[in-house]
């Protein structure tokens, strides 16, 4: 088991546009499970390769989190192929962390990757797991969950988070 520090908001990694996962090799698995581990212990829903810092097109969500069970699985170059609906709803991230926001998603998703073992894997979601797949999958493009809030919400929440991050320091 190993632990990765989970970068935050401001770090340039969570900017960035992840590049396609080319090859399923020994590293690309050690990422996967030190990315289950991390996200059992913070404790999160997901977590996107580029908030460790690896800016690759993978994360792992908890597709249990509906129903209270731990079962994490790893989306390799995820694609959203369908989205239906919108709905508000409350939203937080491991690298913004104790900052929530009430963000517009799809209600109903349909999505694609592929598997630890190259295989294909299509799913289709509802509720918190979509919003939570919405959520990883736009990591993957470099955005943070408070883009699409109105600036001046963003930067109260900056603010408070700026403010978090101090207080830690001192
Ligand atoms: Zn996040």
């Amino acid at each position: 088991m190993a632990l990765r520090p989970i970068k935050n908001c401001f770090d340039p990694v969570l900017r960035k546009q992840c590049e396609i996962v080319k090859n399923i090799d020994g590293e690309l698995i050690t990422l996967s499970n030190d990315m289950i581990d991390t996200t059992l212990a913070a404790p999160g829903i997901g977590l996107a390769a580029n908030q460790i810092g690896v800016p690759r097109r993978v994360f792992v969500v908890n597709m249990g989190v509906e129903t209270d069970t731990d079962n994490l699985i790893t989306l390799i170059n995820p694609e959203i192929t369908a989205m239906e609906g919108s709905e508000s709803g409350k939203e937080g991230c491991l690298s913004i962390p104790d900052v929530v926001a009430e963000v517009n998603r799809a209600t109903q998703i349909e999505i694609k990757a592929i598997d630890l073992n190259g295989n294909d894997i299509r799913y289709e979601a509802s509720g918190i797991l979509a919003r939570a797949l919405q959520h990883e999958m736009d990591h993957l493009n470099g955005i943070l969950f408070w883009d699409s809030l109105g600036k001046v919400r963003r930067d109260i929440l900056k603010r408070k988070f700026k403010k978090k991050l101090k207080e830690q320091e001192e």
